[in-house]
């Protein structure tokens, strides 16, 4: 079984202003409604600056390239608001709709990280492999 990628609902902008900015932003959860039932889907802004690199290792090689390339990120893997791509993966608590999340993380001082939400996509089984 593979992934596949399916709806976008947020696709990577140049321009987009940073979701979150860890020295000031209270809210420490980024929400998006589920793209089939319409639910709350949530993901901690700490747990997308923590896999930062590492992210592509936990996805699978072969997962992370193709979700690179599905998302046009740089050769040399910046994300379009200049930071450090982190992806992961996260799953609707009501309806199992699984999504990849691609976020750009900016360490814009010591310490102090912006994060910009570049992706959304629904995925689904290829079940034809
Ligand atoms: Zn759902």
């Amino acid at each position: 079984m593979t992934l596949k990628f399916a709806t976008s609902i947020l696709t990577p902008s140049y321009t987009r202003r940073p979701d979150f900015k860890s020295h000031e932003s209270s809210d420490k959860l980024f929400a998006f409604a589920c793209s089939f039932c319409q639910r709350p889907v949530t993901v901690e802004y700490a747990s997308l600056i923590n896999r930062g690199l590492a992210s592509e290792h936990d996805l699978g090689e072969t997962f992370a390239a193709d979700a690179k390339s599905f998302y046009g990120m740089s050769v040399v893997g910046k994300s379009p608001d200049g930071g450090w791509p982190s992806m992961t993966t996260v799953e609707c608590s009501n309806c199992k709709t699984m999504f990849l999340l691609y976020a750009g993380v900016n360490e814009v001082a010591n310490s102090v990280y912006f994060v910009t939400m570049q992706g959304i996509t629904e995925l689904t089984e290829d079940r034809a492999s």
